[in-house]
């Protein structure tokens, strides 16, 4: 991998269960709701058979995880990726509840994934995986019951084929069947950037609590995804320094602030950010540790980790990837008085640009986009007070805060409804 390292000191899941634990004994939650909810409803596994291009037959494996229903429906993305395994997918759904509660909107968490390598699919075998593994999961997904959506290597065109799939085995069209589509087919303005937006949006709030101008902070964005490049895009439009982004290839790195739009260029011909003529390149293992005041990991998880924690030179962790820092390097960043904006806060924009979706499918009546913007910074900005007030309030970091305020607000909705016998 010409990108990053990364380190399992605990899995995905074993990171969302440990905080969990903390979370769960901060609160005193009763052992029975504990071991309800640190485990999911519901976890599929399908084999999908997929006839290639030339001729043969290969199977890929692939899951959905439904985490909880007790707040509404599941909503969650698919992701696309040669390492998916189920304890990913388990701890991302899970993960899914809390990011949702914590925004305060009315679903449960879910997860799934296909473990296949879109870069060696054509676009003809990416359309039947996608078409086939919607078919296994049809009984389990729809507008009532989970709402997939897009995620690592997952895009428009992904859920419009899941959406036709989805509408072509109930016999008409059901645009609320996924979200982050593309708008001609019932997407919502302002999906596409709301992930990095709402990054964007926690920064703000962020350098506002420390008194710190957006003309000086120095930003470093890893992953020019959906996530990393809308969130750069943004940032550098508002008047942030971006001096350094990385994608899978590698990174590059500009103390001046780099041309955002330039590299939008740059990428959009030649599918990455390296050998970009306005900065210098930088190698993938040293460039979370690059001098800055904000650092955005936005490419995958695990990246954070014991080893480099204390190496960070960020002042303020915005993480716009799910899981990018392992329990461990909490720990460090905590000690060295790192302000994390944790990700099931700071990437939380994207689920709730997907419930406008669905809320404006579900009416059949379209916002504009500045409506879609303005309704998402006031939960983004609502979301961030809480989860800051709430870890000042109960004297523990933001993190373990998120934790606790979602895990209170899904325990105190299955109390409401009982356990169904
Ligand atoms: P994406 O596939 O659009 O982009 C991922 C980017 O990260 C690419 O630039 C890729 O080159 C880079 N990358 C991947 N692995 C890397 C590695 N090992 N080293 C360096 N760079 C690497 O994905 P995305 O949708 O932007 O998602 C990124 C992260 O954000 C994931 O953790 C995802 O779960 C999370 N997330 C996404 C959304 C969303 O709306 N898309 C919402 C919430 C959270």
């Amino acid at each position: 991998m010409g990108g990053i390292e990364t380190e399992r000191e605990l899995s995905v899941y074993e990171s969302m269960a440990a905080r969990f634990d903390v979370a769960a004994r901060k609160l005193h939650l009763d052992e029975g709701l504990t071991r309800y909810l640190r485990c999911p409803n519901r976890e599929i596994i399908v084999h999908i058979p997929v006839e290639m291009d030339d001729g043969s037959v290969e199977v890929f494996d692939g899951y959905r995880v439904q985490h909880s229903i007790a707040r509404g429906p599941c909503k969650g993305g698919v992701r696309y990726s040669p390492n998916v395994t189920l304890d990913e997918i388990r701890g991302l759904a899970a993960e899914m509840t809390w990011k949702c509660a914590i925004v305060n909107i009315p679903f449960g968490g879910a997860k799934g994934g296909v473990a296949c390598d879109p870069e060696k699919l054509s676009r003809g075998e990416l359309e039947r995986i996608t078409r086939r593994y919607t078919a296994e999961i049809l009984d389990y997904i729809g507008p009532e019951r989970d709402v997939p959506a897009p995620d690592m290597n997952t895009d428009e065109q992904i859920m419009a084929w899941m959406m036709d799939t989805y509408s072509m085995h109930v016999r008409h069209t059901v645009t609320a069947s996924v979200t982050g589509k593309p708008i001609d087919l019932g997407g919502s303005r302002g999906r596409r950037e709301a992930t990095g937006r709402g990054c964007m949006i926690c920064c703000d709030q962020a350098l506002k609590r420390f008194g710190k101008p957006v003309e000086s902070t120095r930003v470093i964005v890893q992953g020019f995804g959906n996530v990393g490049s809308q969130a750069a895009r943004l940032m550098h439009r508002a008047g942030y320094k971006i001096t350094g982004v990385s994608d899978i290839h590698g990174g590059v790195f500009n103390a001046r602030g780099l041309d955002i739009p330039s590299l939008l260029d740059h990428v959009s011909e030649s599918k990455s950010v390296t050998d970009f003529p306005g900065g210098e390149p930088v190698d993938g293992a040293e460039f979370l540790e690059l001098d800055c005041d904000v650092l955005i990991p936005a490419a995958t998880e695990s990246v954070i980790h014991s080893r480099n924690a204390s190496r960070i030179k960020a002042r303020i962790l915005v993480e716009g990837a799910n899981s990018p820092t392992t329990p461990p390097a909490d720990d460090i960043l905590f000690d060295r008085g790192v302000f994390v904006i944790p990700d099931i806060l700071a990437n939380a924009g994207g689920v709730t640009v997907s419930y406008f979706e669905w809320v404006q499918d579900r009416q059949g009546y379209y916002w504009s986009e500045s409506d879609v913007n303005e309704k998402l910074r006031t939960i983004q900005v609502a979301a961030f007070n809480d989860v800051v007030r709430y870890g000042e309030k109960h004297a523990v970091n933001n993190r373990i805060a998120g934790y606790m305020l979602a895990i209170d607000r899904v325990a105190f909705a299955l109390k409401l409804r009982g356990i169904y016998a």
